[in-house]
């Protein structure tokens, strides 16, 4: 059985007294949430304090990106190790805004997936095309480049640990959310792209989260796939309660 995974992307959002303050909320109505894993990932300058926050709840952590290196002369760079030292349990890799505007590649989003892995860190490793490409028809292409590449040279224990976030570039924080169909028509293909690559077993047990527009009254209908084990959620994760109603939609 694969448990369902809704993680919070804060983004450049939230000074230390707002992720403070939501985070608080958060945890309040989610701290015994234990049929649904739930992760944020607030901005490295926070993830300290919400760190104290969440422990001791259900609430984990997570990081919007880490380096491959495990220390030096990085400027600006945040290793692994710093991640682990202040509680992240997961690291979003591979963010479609990071490869639009930071010249993140499928191998550096590799390296980072190694490196995370080693560290004991858990990837959501982002995939998804962009709205150009799939009105080519090259939704799949991208999608199959996208985790072969960025997933290269992983054992089955590793990819098991990895969680995939399908997020289509065209429903980023423009309101336009995929249709439940077109969500599992992807991660159906992630997965047999898993099961091509490792076997069965692997492919069935890998968690796929979907990411796009996701908000308190489409959760469901997504979250009703099959193949959907969950949302990356951006915008709507700014406020305590669309987020908890989000969680909490997963539940029906
Ligand atoms: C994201 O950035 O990962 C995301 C899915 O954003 P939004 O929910 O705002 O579309």
């Amino acid at each position: 059985m694969r448990k369902v995974i809704i993680a919070g992307n804060w983004k450049m959002n939230k000074t230390l007294s707002e992720s403070i303050e939501l985070a608080n909320l958060i945890k309040r109505s989610l701290y015994d949430m234990t049929e649904i894993e739930v992760v944020i990932c607030p901005p490295y300058t926070s993830l300290s304090d919400v760190s104290e926050i969440v422990r001791d709840s259900a609430v984990k952590l997570g990081a919007q990106d880490v380096h491959w290196e495990k220390e030096g002369a990085f400027t600006g760079e945040v290793s692994c190790s710093m991640l682990k030292s202040v509680g992240c349990e997961y690291v979003i890799i591979g963010h479609s805004e990071r490869r639009q505007f930071f010249g993140e590649t499928n191998e550096t989003v590799n390296k980072k997936a190694k490196a995370a892995l080693a560290a004991g860190l858990r990837p959501i490793v982002c995939v998804g095309e962009k709205l150009g490409e799939r009105e080519e028809g090259k939704t799949f292409d991208v999608v199959k480049d996208h985790v072969e590449n960025s997933l290269a040279g992983l054992s089955k224990d590793e990819m098991l640990r990895v969680v995939i976030a399908y997020e289509p570039v065209w429903a980023i924080g423009t309101g336009v959310n995929a249709t439940k169909e077109q969500a599992e028509e992807v991660h159906a293909y992630i997965r047999r792209l898993l099961k091509k690559k490792y076997d069965d077993s692997t492919a069935r047990l890998v968690r796929i989260q979907y990411g796009g527009s996701v908000k308190p009254d489409n959760i469901s209908q997504l979250i009703g796939q099959e193949d959907v084990d969950g949302a990356l959620v951006g915008g709507a994760s700014l406020k305590a309660d669309s987020f908890i109603d989000i969680v909490k939609g997963c539940l029906k």
